[in-house]
């Protein structure tokens, strides 16, 4: 029904946090499958050789199905490894297969290493799909891959958990945004704080609320992901919660992010 504003440029978000199990892959799934319920075309890059963005998005993944593999080997474009998800026909992703694992040591030695992505997201190549919005899914490490999703964007995601430690690791994130920043990607901002997994039964997770705000302010949505039982069962579906379970507050938390970040950019 209700359309989210279209952005004036294409926005393409690296969602990035080195820890494991902030919420990353869940975060980019149903935030863009929120955006393109709401009349948004929107691609994922699944960059994390799990696979855990192509599983929730109910597209095929088997080793073998050409995927961002070929695509960062310049063997494939990218919008002949696009698959369309069945949850909406303006939802597309660019599967990962565990072929992908390997090349964090295969990237080192090639050209460009830094750039490979950025390269095969080109407007051109993007053209053919013409996303409104690309959310690229990062592995759970500052290695080349993420590099490459750094410097393919505009924008990065971080998705905070609302737990202890929720802060460690972050500033070293930060130091790493930074040097990409002033080495291959001047135009990188850190546009979008999402606190994931609140469990309003604990104090630790207002703790750990306030002082992500106080500390990033504005950057940090106003909507807080609630920790539920329903996100997590999704993906065993190969969907998203916003398929599995459109009524559920994870559902319409995740709605309520996915409007926030498409009113930011219709600003910007
Ligand atoms: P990452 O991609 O950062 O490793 P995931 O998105 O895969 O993290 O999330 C880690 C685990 O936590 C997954 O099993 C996922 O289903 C679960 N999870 C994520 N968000 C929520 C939530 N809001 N409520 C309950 N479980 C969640
Ligand atoms: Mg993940």
């Amino acid at each position: 029904d209700r359309m989210f504003p279209r952005p004036k440029t294409r926005r393409v978000l690296t969602v990035a946090n080195q820890k494991g199990g902030v919420g990353k892959t869940t975060s980019t799934v149903n935030l863009a499958a929120g955006l393109a319920l709401h009349g948004l075309r929107t691609l994922v890059i699944d960059l994390d050789p799990q696979g855990n963005a192509s599983t929730a998005l109910g597209v095929d993944h088997r080793s073998g199905t050409p995927s961002i593999y070929e695509v960062l080997l310049g063997e494939m474009s990218l919008a002949d490894a696009a698959q369309t998800s069945d949850q909406s026909d303006r939802l597309f992703c660019v599967p990962a297969t565990i072929d992908l694992a390997g090349s964090e040591i295969e990237l080192v030695s090639m050209q460009g290493r830094e750039a490979r992505l950025k390269e095969a997201l080109s407007d051109e190549a993007l053209n053919e799909i013409d996303p409104d919005y690309v959310f690229i899914d990062c592995p759970p490490s500052l290695g080349l891959l993420t590099v490459n999703a750094m410097v393919a964007a505009q924008e990065v995601l971080i998705p905070i958990q609302c737990e202890y430690y929720a802060l460690e690791g972050l500033s070293q994130l930060l130091r790493n945004i930074e040097l990409v920043q002033s080495h291959l990607n001047r135009n990188l901002t850190v546009s979008t704080i999402l606190l994931t997994m609140y469990d309003g039964r604990t104090k630790l997770a207002d703790q750990v609320t306030n002082e992500v705000r106080n500390h990033f302010g504005d950057t940090v949505l106003k909507t807080v992901i609630p920790r539920s039982v329903k996100v997590s069962e999704a993906p065993g579906y190969g969907q998203t919660v916003l398929a599995y379970d459109p009524g559920s507050r994870g559902a319409m938390s995740y709605l309520d992010a996915a409007r926030e970040i498409a009113e930011r950019g219709a600003d910007a």
